[in-house]
């Protein structure tokens, strides 16, 4: 098939693909998106119902156009749905979907975007797929005997399916303490975590964590000792769900059970649990496999980046998939900075004057 020409191709529609098409869009460039999901918002249509944002809408917001503020401060999924949805129908950004990039392969005139059904070729390339396709679960023994039922928190939605239920919640992040929090309300929980979780004081929420990780960047940038505290994202944020928990006495965790069997698990006491369902809030990993064939991945599945750019292969840009791809970029507040810094790269390397931010 006959490759379309672009000068630039964004591989993935979600907040990450936005915002540089944003910039790319400002900077003049001729652009594509291509978005595997059939519908805007990129990962968000698939958290659970009752997820809650970190930071209110006004910091929450990707470039140009401020999330509308919400009842209750902190926006839910469906709110974070709507705003990509109008941003993209307000930027007419050219969102192709569903398309899905199956493999990026270098040429001599540019790097060849294969999806299902037809290819772009691009002089430039960003992957901005997020990491919601790649749920990490961690392996134990005798999982496969386990007859409960196990699921990612990918794959949660909502407590009542749980009612009654004896449910183990593993990891103690964000994710752990919220789905907790919830579902110690109707099942009889027990939190497994690696070390006790760290809540952070109720006064700190996003923005905090987001203006702590700004002064220690300009530290780090001015040669300074950093002032601010190294609190990140692991650490878990006090939402009012959470807190309400904490409250109640249901925050308690316990250090990982030894492993599996049919009904339950054995805890390194020896002592056994029986359970009826595992909820493995345990992070996921950068959806990169469409890189393979440039041979940039690397044993942990992830690509050596200056400045975003991959190392081993000039024409191609990583964007959103946390600290290593810029600060704070896997969330709407930190998006903005490093999609701008990179859309100038990429006008930079194309031969056109890159233009400033918003
Ligand atoms: P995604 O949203 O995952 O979008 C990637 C898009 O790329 C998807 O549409 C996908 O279909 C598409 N795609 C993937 N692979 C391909 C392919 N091969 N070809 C084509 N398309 C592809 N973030 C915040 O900013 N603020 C918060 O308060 C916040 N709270 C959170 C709380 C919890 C409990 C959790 C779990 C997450 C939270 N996040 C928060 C993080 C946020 O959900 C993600 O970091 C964000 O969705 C990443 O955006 P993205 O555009 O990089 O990736």
């Amino acid at each position: 098939m006959t490759p379309v020409r672009r000068r630039v191709v964004v591989i993935g529609g979600g907040q990450s693909g936005l915002a540089i098409g944003y910039f790319l869009r400002r900077a003049g460039l001729d652009f594509e998106i291509l978005d595997a999901s059939g519908r805007p918002g990129g990962a968000w249509p698939a958290a659970w119902d009752s997820l809650r944002l970190f930071s209110p809408a006004q910091w929450s917001s990707l470039p140009g156009w401020p999330m509308p503020p919400v009842p209750g401060a902190y926006p839910g999924r469906d709110d974070v749905v709507a705003y990509l949805t109008a941003y993209e129908r307000r930027y007419a950004l050219p969102v192709r979907r569903p398309v899905e990039v199956v493999a990026v392969e270098a040429r001599a005139e540019g790097l060849l975007v294969r999806g299902t059904d037809a290819a772009w070729l691009a002089q430039a390339v960003v992957s901005a797929t997020g990491s919601w396709r790649r749920p990490v679960i961690p392996a134990y023994p005798g999982q496969e005997s386990f007859r409960g039922r196990q699921l990612h928190s990918a794959g949660y939605r909502a407590p009542e399916a749980f009612a009654g239920q004896r449910v183990l919640v593993v990891g103690g992040g964000n994710s752990g303490a919220q789905i907790l929090a919830e579902l110690s309300q109707v099942a009889m929980t027990t939190w497994v975590t690696e070390t006790e979780p760290r809540l952070l004081p109720d006064e700190v929420d996003g923005r905090v964590l987001f203006a702590r990780a700004t002064a220690r960047l300009r530290a780090q940038q001015e040669g300074r000792a950093p002032e601010a505290p190294a609190s990140g994202l692991g650490e878990v944020v006090a939402v009012p769900p959470v807190r309400a928990a904490r409250d109640r006495g249901a925050l308690r965790s316990r250090r990982p059970f030894l492993r599996f069997e049919p009904d339950g698990v054995v805890w390194p006491d020896g002592s056994r649990s029986a359970v009826d369902a595992v909820i493995w809030c345990t992070g996921f990993r950068p959806a990169l496999d469409h890189l393979a064939p440039l041979g940039v991945l690397d044993a942990a599945g992830r690509v050596a980046v200056r400045e975003g750019r991959a190392v081993g292969e000039p024409r191609l840009w990583l964007l959103g998939y946390g600290d290593w791809t810029g600060l704070a970029s896997a969330t709407l507040a930190g998006i903005t900075r490093t999609a701008r810094e990179v859309a100038k790269d990429i006008a930079r390397s194309l031969g056109e004057d890159p233009r400033d931010g918003p």
